[in-house]
């Protein structure tokens, strides 16, 4: 009602309207089901963080730990990392390191939260591939606008018509699978299948999801054909020892990973 109100009038942009506008122009053009993984040890300002995301409509998971961030990751990859630059164990700059050597988390866009107004750490934060920074205190407008505009950005970045995982290369362009050197020849729906879960890597995807994206929503089969289309995948992957790359998760579906 009152930020209506205040849009209806529009006009001025001093003090706390030209927060409200800042707001509402983040709160339209954002992506609204973006997950984003927080990375923050101090609670307070975790906590902070993540109120002010899911106001906005981001889903938002919080962990105090490079470790934990981790485990969560292998469960499911966030659109989005934020990650503060002190952390205990293993440091912010060393864990976005580790994301960007790893081919399955390379892609994520990185956000670091750092304390430390010197220029030197943000430079180095950058060349260890974070996508921007924010510098302790920030405001929830500045935090909004800057994980904004990193997601828009990875949302033009053209997709990669090139997917390597481990020993498994796939040319999306060219239709060509390689497993160790050695070209697959797959089925139109396992190459399909394939193309999909090293598109969506390190994430579970449940029968029915595998059957709308990969079959269609229009297709009339049954949840069993996925397993079919697993194990004949798995089969042709098997002499590269690629097919653990394919893992069934128990009672929620299947998963690309590159860990065990
Ligand atoms: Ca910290």
């Amino acid at each position: 009602m009152f930020l209506d109100a205040r849009r209806r009038r529009g006009g001025a942009s001093s003090g706390p309207r030209s927060l409200i506008s800042a707001v509402e122009s983040v709160t339209e053009s954002m992506s609204p089901s973006a997950t984003i993984l927080v990375v923050e040890d101090e609670e307070a300002i975790s906590t902070l963080i993540c109120r002010s995301l899911q106001r906005l409509g981001y889903r938002c998971s919080a962990v105090a730990t490079a470790g934990a961030a981790d485990t969560s990751i292998a469960i499911e990859q966030p659109d989005l990392i934020l990650l503060d630059w002190m952390l205990p164990g293993r440091s912010g700059f060393e864990f976005a390191r580790q994301l960007k050597l790893s081919s399955a988390t390379r892609a994520i866009p990185l956000i670091m939260i750092t304390a430390r107004a010197d220029e030197a750490d943000k430079i180095r934060g950058l060349d260890a591939g974070a996508d921007d920074y924010i510098t302790k205190p920030f405001s929830v407008a500045e935090l909004a606008s800057r994980v904004n505009a990193v997601l828009r950005r990875a949302a033009q970045r053209a997709p990669s018509d090139l997917i390597e995982i481990e020993a498994l290369h796939i040319d999306a362009a060219a239709h060509r699978v390689e497993a160790a050197g050695v070209p697959l020849s797959l089925s139109p729906t396992e190459y399909k299948l394939l193309l999909y879960l090293a598109a969506h890597p390190e994430r579970v995807h449940s029968r029915s999801t595998l059957l709308d994206k990969v079959w269609g929503y229009d297709a009339y089969v049954d949840e069993r054909t996925v397993d079919v289309h697993i194990r004949r995948l798995r089969r042709a992957l098997t002499p590269s020892g690629c097919d653990r790359l394919i893992q069934t998760v128990r009672g929620a579906g299947y998963r690309l990973s590159t860990r065990d």
